[in-house]
């Protein structure tokens, strides 16, 4: 089965993504603005594709790349050097308030559709958030 985009250079074979995700719509919308305008040819946001994801727990990078003018960019769910209040943060502090764990969280989320937080990511904003309080 071909996979490999090196075989055949022009066609993009798309990455599915499946299930919800959490997003900062303001920043989310903005980089599809951005990325919209981001050639000199007639093309756009539309002849890009979805090459990968990179998920950091809740936090996902949705790699993309433009069929026409090979332009690549990572589109965030927040901004990862800038969120106020990091998704991952948020989740695991929100548990904790209503007094629940790591299993509460993994069934709420993925009553959802959203894929999980590794119970190391958990652990880790557990640790830090329980140092705070
Ligand atoms: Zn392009």
């Amino acid at each position: 089965m071909p996979s490999s985009s090196t075989t055949n250079p022009g066609i993009i074979e798309p990455h599915l993504l499946s299930g919800r995700r959490i997003v900062n719509i303001s920043y989310f919308m903005s980089q599809i603005q951005v990325m919209n305008n981001h050639g000199h040819f007639e093309c756009s946001f539309s002849s890009m594709k979805i090459m990968s994801e990179v998920r950091k727990g809740l936090t996902s990078g949705i790699r993309m790349k433009c069929e026409m003018c090979q332009f690549q960019e990572m589109v965030w769910t927040e901004d990862p050097d800038n969120e106020q209040r990091p998704v991952n943060t948020a989740a695991v502090s929100g548990v904790m308030k209503i007094g629940g764990g790591f299993a509460n969280l993994e069934q709420l989320l993925s009553t959802f559709d959203i894929p999980p937080l590794s119970s190391k990511t958990y652990q880790k904003e557990h640790n830090i958030i329980a140092t705070a309080w």
